[in-house]
């Protein structure tokens, strides 16, 4: 059997271009968590994909915001701290011709990178084939590719032909995790995150300045395999409070009942989970806050 490869691959893209879908594909399972464990400092998400090929380990990069906040500054240098760990980065994108503003400016912080890096364009299942090679055109003349590739995460195409370019791209090394790991994620860290995205999902843009989950008490009652969860969803304004909870509480309740499907879906496990909604003003430009939720 040839030797064993691993390496570290730093994911980027616009939120919304498929990169949860892509994850849940390569991994191909759901992610099992079976400890909690104290919140981590870091904020990084790992993402761990094993085959006997050897393993893979998947860096989620902070999207890359104009710095006018504390919250900012710290993205534009975590991502460049991800980019410094990693063997190859993968960019994602839609499968379109139009380059948003979004994506110029990704194009343009990972202009000085010097790691391999790989084009992948996602959602080839909404366009005809002929119309694959404008959009590679149309990103060629953005950035120097080491390699591009069209897949579709959704419905699973060119993802295996994704797994063996990216080995090619890493070297022989060990086993950082062992095969069965999947993620570095805390039970509490992945319940804030669903809660997060559940929430933004529903609040669609009606929260300007985004939200932040705290998530206050986490346990697990072994007789009923239930976890009972408190959490927070924090917001800058009174105005926005309002917003979140609707009318007769029906916001936050909507938000509720989806992030415990979620979590439930995920861990596999049934989940009594209480919702509350907390107003910190500026949190995004207070480091003590963002100590707090993981940011530093
Ligand atoms: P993320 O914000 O980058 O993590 O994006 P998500 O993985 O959450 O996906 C955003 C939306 O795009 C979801 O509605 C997905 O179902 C959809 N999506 C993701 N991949 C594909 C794909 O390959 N084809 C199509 N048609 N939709 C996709
Ligand atoms: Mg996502």
């Amino acid at each position: 059997m040839d030797k064993q490869k691993s390496g570290f691959v730093a994911i980027i893209g616009r939120p919304n271009v498929g990169k949860s879908t892509l994850m849940n594909r390569l991994i191909g399972q759901k992610i099992a968590i079976t400890s909690d464990k104290p919140q981590t400092t870091r904020n990084r998400i790992q993402t761990v994909y094993t085959d006997e090929r050897g393993q893979i380990v998947f860096l989620d990069t902070p999207g890359l915001h104009k710095a006018r906040t504390k919250l900012g500054d710290y993205m534009v240098d975590a991502a460049k701290a991800t980019f410094a760990d990693a063997d190859a980065i993968m960019w994602l994108v839609e499968a379109s011709t139009y380059i948003g503003a979004g994506d110029k400016d990704i194009a343009s912080s990972l202009q000085e990178v010097k790691k391999p890096i790989i084009l992948v364009i996602n959602k080839c299942d909404k366009i005809k084939k002929e119309e694959i090679l404008p959009v590679i055109a149309a990103y060629k003349e953005l950035l120097d590719f080491a390699d591009i590739i069209p897949v579709s995460a959704a419905v699973g195409t060119g993802t295996d032909d994704l797994l063996d370019l990216l080995f090619s791209y890493l070297k022989e090394g060990p086993l950082y995790f062992d095969e069965e790991t999947v993620t570095d994620q805390s039970m509490r860290q992945i319940a804030a995150e669903l809660i997060r995205e559940e929430a933004l999902k529903k609040l669609r843009d009606e929260i300007p300045h985004g939200i932040a989950v705290e998530v206050t008490k986490m346990s697990y009652r072994e007789d009923g395999n239930i976890y009972d969860i408190d959490a927070s969803i924090i917001c800058e304004r009174d105005s926005h409070k309002g917003i979140i909870i609707g009318k007769g509480g029906s916001m936050l309740k909507r938000i509720g009942t989806g992030a415990r499907l979620q979590i439930e879906d995920m861990t596999q496990t049934r989940v009594n989970l209480k919702l509350f909604v907390k107003v910190r003003k500026d949190w995004r430009d207070n480091d003590t806050f963002l100590k707090e939720f993981g940011y530093k």
